[in-house]
């Protein structure tokens, strides 16, 4: 496929999103993670309502109380399943969105104390002004797959929709080619990616 970098040096980028196939790959990941989600959702309410049945009984509670906390949670779960439906929408349609050029201009990774668990967590965040002026935030694990390769400054092009939204212009200065499905880093001369099989961009 031609590209902006035809040669070795991987600088330009990739006209790989514009191939039915790799938008393809796309939309089939994206119902796959769907159809897990759906499948797994009333497993695991049933499992909840079992247990909170069990140990409402053990409690000495009334088969109607319990009735009563099933249906609550019933709702829950109809609104999560609800949320994913819309979530999963809204992902297939910002795969038909162009790219968007721009600059990163924030490439951060700070340490949160969270109170419960008492733990350091690590936070990333990349911030990338569009061309048109328009800033996009990448956050925590998505963040975190650029986070050592992009420096303020660099030119990127963001493809909305991918769990890995970022492709950094000049390649070959960070060396990786990290892939858009999963985030794993790749050498330059793969064209599939070593972890998932996807195609990368190149
Ligand atoms: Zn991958």
């Amino acid at each position: 496929m031609e590209n902006d970098f035809n040669g070795t040096n991987r600088t330009g980028f990739s006209h790989m999103p514009e191939n039915p196939e790799f938008i393809e790959e796309m939309r089939q990941q994206i119902k796959k993670n769907f159809k897990y989600a759906i499948i797994s959702a009333p497993v695991i309410f049933i499992i909840i309502i079992a247990i909170t049945a069990i140990v409402a009984l053990k409690q000495g509670s009334s088969v109607g109380e319990i009735l009563l906390v099933a249906s609550v949670l019933l709702v829950i779960f109809i609104g999560i399943a609800f949320g994913m439906w819309i979530s999963l929408l809204k992902d297939l349609g910002r795969l038909k969105k162009d790219a968007v050029d721009g600059t990163v201009i924030k490439n951060k990774k700070w340490h949160s104390l969270s109170d419960e668990k008492k733990s350091n967590k690590k936070k990333y965040l990349i911030v990338i002004r569009s061309d048109e002026g328009k800033k996009i935030k990448i956050k925590d694990k998505k963040a975190m797959a650029f986070h050592p390769y992009v420096n303020e400054g660099d030119k990127v092009r963001y493809h909305p929709g991918y769990p890995f939204p970022i492709e950094i212009y000049d390649k070959s200065k960070c060396g990786t080619n990290i892939c858009v499905f999963c985030g794993a880093q790749n050498t330059l001369s793969d064209s599939k990616c070593q972890r998932c099989g996807k195609p990368v961009l190149m």
